[in-house]
């Protein structure tokens, strides 16, 4: 049977150019880097190297911090619950901007500071599925410590005006945060010209391994550190150096880089391609702009069907998508972003989330469209709302 796999805001398969990279870095040269004899110090050149890779991948300043970590979640939890210390707990200041779809690393993160008396504004987005500048502005208040958006959304593929944001943040001298993991590879992430502080970034959304990630933070901002102990990562985060991961992570950003033109234009020609196809069907609706949008994503509404029956007859016929956050996607709730929008009940439980790759060919396409149709008839024939 045929598999194909269009979840790639779930995870990537590793790139085979980064598997072979890490390989000699389990058996081979194994030392701890910060051991003094030679098999710690067989490593410092290929660790150099890759995070370096991260610096160029994101635009990072020299003088900027680019720490590794265990995931995206790490990062997101470390931004927050560092600023509460540094700017709420320790300081005068009570409040944190983000949105009200945000990925749980940041949502609940804020749920839990606000259980420790935190102001919380989680704004709304628009029916376009999108949040604006102005929002922002007009939520920041004197005790505002953070301010905390998404660069791309996980369910919709949406962009966020990050630049504009950054502009405002800096304006008002308030701390900016984003979650980039839905951006990197996908679209052009700058530092620099987005004014942002901090940055969070994981491994496994962009063909490198599963669990390492990182977190940008600019030159001379302050946060206390969630890991406490030796003075690895200039002592903003402790633990022994993951080092295969962190040398496939640096490859991974690197290709993320070369590849960015074949992204926007094959990638996006796929994506296209298939929506057009699918939007033939009657009563389908895609959410948000394409213009807006990262290149690999389509989130997808065919009323009269629950999404967890599309993804059903999808996996029988060995394609994997998925109805939003594979975090949240175990249980038959709504899509998240779809009740957002003002979706009705019922479509809002529609949502199929197909998100591509650059290993993603024209014939999988040809095979999904042709599944999908399938899918839709058996299932609109079976359906009582339909
Ligand atoms: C996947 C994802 C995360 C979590 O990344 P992990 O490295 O798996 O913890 C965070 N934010 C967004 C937007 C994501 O898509």
């Amino acid at each position: 049977m045929q598999s194909v796999y269009l979840d790639n805001n779930a995870t990537t398969m590793v790139d085979p150019k980064v598997k072979e990279i890490m390989q000699p870095y389990f058996c081979e040269y194994f030392g701890n880097p910060n051991s003094l004899h030679k098999f710690g110090t067989q490593t410092h050149h290929a660790i150099h190297e890759a995070i370096s890779e991260l610096y160029k991948g994101i635009n990072a300043d020299d003088n900027d911090d680019v720490i590794i970590t265990g995931c995206a979640t790490e990062s997101n939890n470390w931004v927050l619950k560092g600023i509460y210390f540094d700017l709420i707990f320790n300081g005068n200041k009570k409040h944190i901007v983000t949105t009200e779809v945000e990925h749980p690393a940041v949502g609940a993160t804020c749920s839990f500071l606000e259980s420790l008396g935190v102001r919380i504004t989680r704004l709304p987005i628009n029916e376009y599925g999108n949040i604006s500048a102005q929002q922002v502005e007009e939520a920041i208040c004197d005790d505002t410590a953070l301010v905390s958006i998404m660069w791309a959304n996980n369910e919709t593929g949406l962009i966020f005006p990050i630049h504009e944001i950054g502009q405002i943040c800096k304006k008002k001298g308030v701390l900016f945060h984003t979650d980039a993991v839905q951006a990197i590879g996908k679209i052009p992430v700058d530092v620099q010209s987005a004014n942002v502080d901090f940055l969070s970034f994981s491994a496994h959304k962009f063909h490198g391994p599963k669990g390492i990630g990182g977190l940008y933070i600019r030159n001379g901002v302050s946060l206390t550190p969630l890991l406490h102990g030796g003075e690895h990562m200039r002592g903003r985060r402790s633990g022994t150096l993951n080092v295969p991961y962190i040398i496939g992570m640096g490859e991974a950003m690197r290709l993320a880089v070369e590849y960015l033109d074949f992204e926007h234009v094959s990638v996006r020609g796929l994506r296209d391609y298939l929506e057009d196809e699918l939007l033939k069907i009657k009563d389908v609706f895609v959410v948000g702009s394409r213009e807006n949008r990262v290149p690999n994503t389509t989130l997808i509404s065919v009323r009269g069907i629950e999404g967890e029956a599309m993804l059903w007859d999808l996996n029988k016929a060995g394609i994997g998508c998925s109805t939003g956050s594979a975090c949240a996607s175990e249980d038959l709730e709504a899509n998240p972003v779809m009740v957002a929008i003002g979706a009705d009940k019922e479509l809002a439980h529609t949502a199929i989330r197909i998100s591509l790759s650059r290993f993603n060919t024209k014939e999988e396409m040809d095979y999904m469209i042709a599944v999908f149709k399938k899918a839709v008839d058996r299932l609109r024939n079976i359906s009582s709302s339909y």
